[in-house]
C-alpha cells in the first residue's frame, strides 16, 4: 500500500510535468532529477516562503549566496576532507557498492567486533551481499565529496571540490558580514544553493540524489555558560522547523517523528542534533537536521586562516567565537514530503455522469504552495466565450499563476486540476455572457459558487488571504 503511494506520486510526477528523470532522452543519469513546469513552481514557492519566513521577517537574520566551488582549505578546516565519508562495502562477486550501515543488519554484533580483527572476519563470513548473496570486502571510508579540477591542467594543485553543504560559505564570510552590516549576538545568516555529494546509494526518487539543495541557517550565540544557554536557542529553532513543516500541509502530530540522534553518532561538529524525520512511503526517514556546532566551525577556519574571525562583545569589548545553531532543511525532501502528504484519492461524482462516482486524485497542497494557484475554463472552445475568459485570465495572471485549458469535458478539467492541485477553478459557461458571472469551484469542497466577474480578482485575492 504504502509502496503503491510512492508509485502513484512517482507517476503523477512525470505525467503532471512535476519531475522528470534527468538526461532522459539518453536513457537518463543515474539518480539525476529535472524539475517540470510544476516542479520548479512547487520548489520556488518553498524557497521563496523560507526566505520570507526566516530572513525578510525577522529582525536577526540575514543572507548570503556563497560560491559553490571553495577554497580547498575550507574543508580541510571543517573537517570535511578528514570525516565528511561514510563507510562502504563492496560484494566480492557482483562488486556493488553498499553504504554499510544499510545493508548490513546485525550492528549490535558489528559494535561487539569492532576491535577484535577476528571477531570481524567471522561476521563478515555471515553477511551477504542483498543482490547475489556473496560476501562483502572489509568496509572502508569513502569520501562523498565531488571533485573537478579549476583551469586547463588536470592535476592535483587544480583540484577542487563542489561543496557538500551550504553551511561553510556562512562561515568563511562571517567578518564580511560582521563588517558591512550590524549584527548584535545572538544573529543567524541563511542560504539557499546547491550542495553535492557522491552518495553511495542514492534513491528513493528525489529523496537522495547526488545534486540538491540545502536551505540552512547559522544561527550565533553567545559563549554558552550552561547547556541551557544554548538549548534555550536549540529549542526556539526546533519549534520554528515544526511550524514550517506544519505550513508544508504536513500532519506534523503523525508525519514527524524526532530523533535525538545517539552521542556516539553525532558529526564531528556536533554535541547535540535531531533528525526530523518524515514518514515517507519507504520508511521513517531524515527531513530536516537540527544541529549544536559549538564553535567548531568559526575557531578552525579563524585558526587556521589568522584571519580574526572573532565576535567583539559592543559593551565589554571582549572577543570570542561564537557558538552555532544550525537548522538545515533539503529543498527536493521539502517537495516529496509536501506531495506525499498533500496526495488524496477519493470518491467524487463521475466526470462522464453525475449519478456514477469515480476516484478523484487530489494533490491538498496548502494554497500558497499550489504551483498553479487558478484555472480559467471555458465551458468551450468557441469564439464567445473565449473573448471573454482569454482577457479574464491575462488580468488573474497578473496576480496569479494561471491555467488556461479549454480542451476535453469540464469534468476531466476538473479532474485534471484538481490532480495537480489548483485551488481555484473558474468556469465561464453560456449563462456568463448574459449575467456577466462565473463559476468558481473550490478544489477541497469541490462546492461551486457564481461570481461576478469583475469582482473574481479581489473575491480569489481574499481566498489566498485565508
Ligand atoms: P542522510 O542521513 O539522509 O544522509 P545527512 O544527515 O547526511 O542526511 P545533513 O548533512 O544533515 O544530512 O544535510 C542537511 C539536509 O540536506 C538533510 O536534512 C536533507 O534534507 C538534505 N540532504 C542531505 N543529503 C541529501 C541528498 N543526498 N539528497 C537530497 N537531500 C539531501
Amino acid at each position: 500500500m504504502e509502496t503503491d503511494l510512492m508509485e502513484k506520486i512517482l507517476s503523477l510526477a512525470k505525467r503532471r510535468g512535476f519531475v522528470f528523470p534527468g538526461s532522459e532522452i539518453y536513457g537518463g543519469l543515474q539518480n539525476a532529477w529535472d524539475f517540470g513546469p510544476l516542479g520548479v513552481e512547487l520548489k520556488r514557492n518553498i524557497k521563496a516562503a523560507w526566505w520570507n519566513r526566516f530572513i525578510h521577517r525577522r529582525s536577526d537574520m540575514t543572507g548570503i549566496d556563497a560560491s559553490i566551488l571553495m577554497n580547498t582549505k575550507v574543508w580541510e578546516a571543517s573537517g570535511h576532507l578528514k570525516n565528511f565519508s561514510d563507510p562502504l562495502v563492496e560484494c566480492e562477486k557482483c562488486h556493488k557498492r553498499f553504504r554499510f550501515d544499510e545493508v548490513i543488519k546485525d550492528l549490535e554484533q558489528f559494535d561487539r567486533y569492532k576491535d577484535d580483527p577476528e571477531g570481524l572476519k567471522e561476521f563478515y563470513s555471515r553477511e551477504r551481499c542483498p543482490l547475489c548473496g556473496a560476501n562483502f570486502s572489509f568496509p572502508r571510508q569513502f569520501n562523498l565529496m565531488l571533485k573537478t579540477h579549476l583551469g586547463a591542467t588536470e592535476d592535483k594543485a587544480s583540484e577542487v571540490y563542489f561543496r557538500p553543504e551550504t553551511a561553510q560559505g556562512i562561515f568563511v564570510n562571517f567578518k564580511n558580514i560582521l563588517d558591512t552590516k550590524r549584527m548584535d549576538l545572538p544573529f543567524g545568516v541563511g542560504q539557499i544553493g546547491k550542495a553535492f555529494r557522491n552518495e553511495i546509494t542514492p534513491g528513493n526518487f528525489i529523496f537522495r540524489t547526488r545534486e540538491f539543495e540545502q536551505m540552512e541557517i547559522e544561527y550565533f550565540i553567545p559563549v554558552p555558560k550552561s547547556d541551557g544557554d544554548w538549548n534555550k536557542y536549540f529549542e526556539m529553532w526546533r519549534k520554528e522547523m515544526i511550524d514550517w513543516t506544519a505550513s508544508l500541509g504536513v500532519d506534523v502530530e503523525k508525519e514527524i517523528n524526532e530523533l535525538e540522534v545517539p552521542k556516539e553518532e553525532l558529526a564531528h561538529y556536533s554535541k547535540r542534533t535531531i533528525d526530523f524525520e518524515y514518514h515517507f512511503p519507504f520508511g521513517a526517514k531524515e527531513l530536516y537536521g537540527l544541529a549544536y556546532r559549538t564553535d567548531f566551525d568559526l575557531k578552525n577556519h579563524g585558526e587556521r586562516s589568522g584571519v580574526n574571525l572573532k565576535y567583539k562583545d559592543p559593551e565589554t569589548g571582549e572577543e570570542f567565537y561564537p557558538h552555532v545553531i544550525e537548522p538545515t532543511f533539503g529543498v527536493e525532501r521539502s517537495v516529496l514530503a509536501a506531495m506525499c502528504s498533500a496526495y488524496a484519492e477519493e470518491q467524487a461524482p463521475s466526470a462522464g455522469s453525475e449519478e456514477k462516482t469515480e476516484t478523484r486524485v487530489v494533490m491538498r497542497f496548502p494554497k500558497w504552495l499550489a504551483p498553479v494557484k487558478v484555472a480559467v475554463l471555458p465551458l468551450s472552445k468557441k469564439e464567445e466565450l473565449s473573448s471573454v475568459a482569454r482577457p479574464l485570465a491575462e488580468e488573474l495572471r497578473r496576480d496569479f499563476i494561471v491555467d488556461y485549458d479549454e480542451t476535453q469535458s469540464i469534468g476531466k478539467r476538473y479532474r485534471r486540476q484538481d490532480e495537480i492541485g489548483t485551488p481555484y477553478c473558474v468556469t465561464i459557461d453560456f449563462d456568463s455572457l448574459n449575467d456577466h458571472q462565473a463559476t468558481v469551484r473550490d478544489r477541497d469542497t469541490m462546492k461551486q459558487e457564481r461570481v461576478a466577474i469583475s469582482e473574481i480578482k479581489s473575491y480569489l485575492l481574499e481566498q489566498f488571504k485565508k
